[in-house]
Order: C-alpha cells, then sequence, then structure tokens
C-alpha cells in the first residue's frame, strides 16, 4: 500500500503544534504530528496566556479543561522599589473582556500542554508519532517530502504531506531548511527562574510583583494552586553554577519563603531572547511559534504569539486544501502576524529595559516616573493584522478580532458561529446582493445572519455599519453600510470555483 499523503505534518508538538494540529483535526484535514520527545517538555515555561487565546481553545473545544486548569489573572501586578514602596499598581479583573473570556490567565505549561496532547486523541485524522525527529526535508512543488528518524529503533522513515509547518522551537530544523534569516530586536539577558510548589500556607502576595531593585532585579508570581515563580536576573558577574546552588537559590527567595515552607520544582537560567525571523513561508514551508519569532517574557506574550499562528494559520490552509483559495492566501499569514509579534517584541524589550535597569541613579528616574504613572510602556498593540486577507481600505475595525458576546440563548458567539466565515447583515444588506455573492457565501460554506442578535446590531451601531463579515478566526474581514459594500467586501470570502 502506498504511503499516506497528509495534508499537514506538524514539526513540533509543543504548545503552538499541539493548536495548530487539534484545529486543523478539527477541520477535518489529515494530519502528521512529530516531535522528537517522548513527553511534554516538563519544566514550567510560560505561566500566563490572554483572552484571546482562551478563546482559541475554546474553539478546539477545550475551554471547559483549560478553565479547570488556569486562573483568571484578577490581582494585577505591583511594581515595588528597592526600598519596598509600591510605586505603581496594574489592576487585574476577572471580568470577561472582549473575547468573552477574562483578559488574562496564569497556568502551569506542561498541564496545559497535556491537555492539548489529550484533545488529540478526538481526532482519528491526526496521527501523532513521538520520539520521532525530523532529520530532512525536500519540496519538490508538488509536495514535501520528510526524513525522519524513529528514535526508539534507530530506524529512518520516509513521509509525504502537502505542507509542513515547522512548531518545532527556537532552534528549528525547518527554519534552518528554509533559509530564513532571524533578525535581532535588542535584548538577550540571562535570567534565572526558580519555580516552587508550597507546602504549607506562606504569606505570599496573590498578585504578581515587579521587584524593581537595581541591585537585583526579580518578579515574583502566584503562578496557580500552591505553585510560585521568581524570575531573578542573572548580573554581571554572577557565577551561574554557584547561582543554581541550592543554598544560594533559597538565600535568594528568603525574605518570603524557606526551605520548610516550599519544595523546589526547578531552577534554570534562561537567556532571553527578542528575534523574529524573515520569511515564515517558502513554497510549501511554513513556520510558526518560537519557530519564527521569541520574546522576552515580561509580557507573557511568546507562547500565545504561536498560539495567534496556529489560528491564522489553520483557516488559510484548510482554505487552500479543499480547494476554496489560491495557495497565495498563504503569503498573508507572515504579512498579517509579523507586524503584530514585532510590536509586541518590541514593547517587552522597552519593558525589560526598564524592570532591568541596574543603574541606581537611572533607577531612581524610572521610579520618578512610575508614581507619576507612566503607563504607556504596558499597554499592548492592539490585536491588528498586518496587510493580508481582509478589507484594508476603510482601516479599523477591518483586520481586528470581532468581540465575543454571550447571545440570548446562553451560547458564547463563536459557539453559534462554528469555524466558517460569517456574514451578519440588516435593513436588507443581505437581500440586497446579488445572487452570485449569495452563492459565493454558500460555497465558502459561510453562516449568513439577517437578523442579529440585539448584542451584535449595538456592534454594528457604534460602528455606523449594517452589516459585517468575519473570517474563521474571527478576524474581522471588512464592515458594509450598504448591500454594495457587502458585495464588495464579499470578495475576501474564500470559495471554491
Ligand atoms: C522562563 C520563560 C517564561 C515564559 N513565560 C511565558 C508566558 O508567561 N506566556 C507566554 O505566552 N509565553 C511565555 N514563554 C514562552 C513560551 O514558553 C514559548 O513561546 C512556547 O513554549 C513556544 O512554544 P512552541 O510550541 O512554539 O515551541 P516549543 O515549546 O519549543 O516546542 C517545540 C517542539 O518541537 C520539538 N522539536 C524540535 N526539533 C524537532 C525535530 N527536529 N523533530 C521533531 N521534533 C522537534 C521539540 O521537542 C518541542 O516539543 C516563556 C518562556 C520562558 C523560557
Amino acid at each position: 500500500m502506498a504511503d499516506p499523503v497528509y495534508d499537514v505534518a506538524i514539526v513540533g508538538l509543543g504548545p503552538t503544534g499541539a493548536t495548530l494540529a487539534n484545529l486543523l483535526g478539527m477541520a477535518g484535514l489529515s494530519v502528521l504530528v512529530l516531535d522528537k520527545e517522548a513527553g511534554v517538555f516538563p519544566l514550567p515555561r510560560a505561566i500566563h496566556f490572554d483572552g484571546e487565546v482562551m478563546r482559541v481553545f475554546q474553539n478546539l473545544g477545550l475551554r471547559e479543561a483549560v478553565l479547570e486548569r488556569a486562573r483568571p489573572g484578577t490581582q494585577g501586578m505591583h511594581f515595588v522599589n528597592a526600598a519596598g514602596e509600591t510605586m505603581l499598581i496594574r489592576g487585574g479583573t476577572a471580568a470577561l473582556g472582549p473575547h468573552g473570556c477574562a483578559n488574562n490567565y496564569y497556568f502551569h505549561q506542561p498541564e496545559l500542554e497535556a491537555l492539548l496532547r489529550d484533545g488529540l486523541a478526538r481526532f482519528p485524522n491526526v496521527s501523532v508519532r513521538l520520539r520521532h525527529a525530523l532529520e530532512a526535508i525536500s519540496d519538490d512543488g508538488d509536495g514535501v517530502r520528510l526524513t525522519v528518524r524513529s528514535l526508539d529503533d534507530d530506524r529512518a522513515c520516509r513521509f509525504s504531506a502537502r505542507y509542513v509547518v515547522g512548531a518545532d522551537g527556537a532552534r528549528s530544523l525547518v527554519r534552518a531548511h528554509m533559509g530564513s534569516p532571524m533578525h535581532d530586536l535588542g535584548l538577550r539577558q540571562p535570567w534565572l527562574v526558580f519555580d516552587v510548589v508550597l507546602q504549607r500556607p506562606v504569606d505570599l502576595p496573590d498578585h504578581t510583583v515587579q521587584h524593581c531593585d537595581p541591585a537585583r532585579p526579580m518578579t515574583y508570581c502566584n503562578v496557580t494552586g500552591t505553585r510560585r515563580r521568581w524570575e531573578i536576573m542573572v548580573m554581571p558577574g554572577d557565577d551561574r553554577e554557584a547561582l543554581l546552588a541550592p543554598k544560594n537559590l533559597w538565600r535568594m527567595v528568603d525574605r518570603w519563603v524557606a526551605p520548610d515552607d516550599a519544595t523546589l520544582e526547578r531552577a534554570a537560567i534562561y537567556t532571553f531572547h527578542s528575534v523574529i525571523a524573515e520569511g515564515w513561508r517558502r513554497g510549501r514551508l511554513l513556520l510558526a511559534g518560537d519557530a519564527c519569532h521569541q520574546t522576552p517574557p515580561f509580557l507573557g506574550q511568546g507562547m500565545c504569539a504561536g498560539i495567534r499562528d496556529a489560528a491564522n494559520l489553520t483557516w488559510k490552509l484548510e482554505a487552500v486544501l479543499r480547494g476554496r483559495a489560491a495557495d497565495t492566501l498563504l503569503d498573508t499569514y507572515e504579512s498579517e502576524r509579523a507586524p503584530h509579534v514585532r510590536e509586541l517584541i518590541e514593547l517587552a524589550v522597552r519593558l525589560g529595559g526598564i524592570i532591568q535597569t541596574t543603574d541606581p541613579a537611572l533607577a531612581a528616574e524610572r521610579d520618578a516616573k512610575f508614581r507619576a504613572g507612566a503607563p504607556e510602556v504596558f499597554e499592548l498593540p492592539p490585536q491588528a493584522l498586518g496587510t493580508g486577507a481582509f478589507d484594508a481600505r476603510g482601516g479599523a475595525p477591518a483586520g481586528r478580532p470581532f468581540p465575543q458576546p454571550r447571545l440570548a440563548d446562553g451560547r458564547l458567539l463563536d459557539e453559534a458561529l462554528g469555524r466558517r466565515m460569517a456574514v451578519i447583515g440588516r435593513n436588507g444588506t443581505i437581500a440586497g446582493v446579488s445572487a452570485a455573492t449569495h452563492d459565493r457565501w454558500e460555497r465558502a460554506g459561510a453562516i449568513v445572519i439577517d437578523r442579529p442578535e440585539p448584542c451584535i446590531a449595538d456592534w454594528l451601531d457604534a460602528h455606523h455599519a449594517d452589516a459585517v463579515v468575519l473570517r474563521p478566526d474571527r478576524y474581522i474581514v471588512g464592515v458594509a453600510r450598504t448591500a454594495a459594500e457587502l458585495e464588495r467586501i464579499s470578495q475576501w470570502v474564500p470559495a471554491a470555483p
């Protein structure tokens, strides 16, 4: 029997690859996932994700399961100076934000990754091969051949796929094969990450604390349950080995916790990078997650960016593989995602520069600004797409995510819309378009709503519009005031010939 040709092969089953595999599995595509390791990476890395990411987890059917393991970021962040004085408080809230989810969540990365992997068992069309390391790739234009080594028996195997996504992390082999250069955005700094599990109640804050002490900048975070983390800057002249010695680790946090109070889960030194690749697609090869961008974690956005990549890529791969769109649609992946990723990295670098201040005079200047409330470095850039598959002519809200209100029947909007394009109109805009456009919507498998609920009507009012077209990733294609405008923006709806 001939080997199957998978629709998509994903290299790497970290959070990016696992999210993408779940999304493509839901889309009914045949997917091969390879990872060289046997299990999830055991050491905690990410501890925060945002509301848009939770919405993606919802859309892959795991909202409730994730909510059981993640806590909303209700407590916010306090900036404290060397004297222990609180200079600025960034409040948190459990209230649902625009995505129909809390704006921030805290979690334990290995638990989330295990959940995403378990989620794949729902899809007979997704085949996972663990302990299989990619060794070589060749894209012959019609498809991709992957040479893979099974690490259990040291056997070489070959697979074929129509597209390959390298979600294989910072040292991506797929990226190396594609020859996509990485641009350094300026921050490269070692930090010690120290995770503990409390063994008894300890008087530690529920909120995150940025200890802006120029002698040793540190971040403290209440992760989930009894897990607590300190991220501690490695200072020039530090002896890394000595720094990691348990006696020294506990000494650095002895103001707050003692070895009798908690067990050390792990301590490791990471060098935080700020890099972005140029060339996220070459032919049938694509990159996602840390394989094409890495950010210092000061905004807690590295994994979030990989999950946004997965959501952006899924509906495009589906449209192309189902013959609804030309494969040039995949070119919009980098042009849409890269500007937002770059902005976030640049912001994290700026915030890092502020938190990492080690010069006492500069620190005093910074503290004065903090007291004056200087908040601009903390405002995340709007989730806006760069140029791509939407009607950019009218500017925002096109290219921005559509909110996710709760509908009268109790469902969240995305549950009602499903994984497809959506056309929502009123006041005759739907009836007013041509038969050809109705036909296009039908060929695209779009859901068409001509009597929107009040919560959506309110949104249309606020945008002086009578119709809106949404992509399956819930970004806005465009808004229309008339049937003619709706006709025009519907050209962005990919439809089978
Ligand atoms: C200390 C720290 C704190 C962080 N905090 C946050 C945070 O709060 N919020 C946030 O959003 N992000 C945070 N991040 C970033 C986040 O952890 C990463 O962005 C995320 O793990 C990247 O996921 P990924 O799936 O793209 O890559 P990875 O998790 O690196 O996964 C890549 C996978 O590819 C596999 N692989 C590699 N090469 C091959 C090969 N040749 N063949 C087969 N398989 C291969 C690997 O085994 C691995 O499983 C933090 C990172 C660190 C280090």
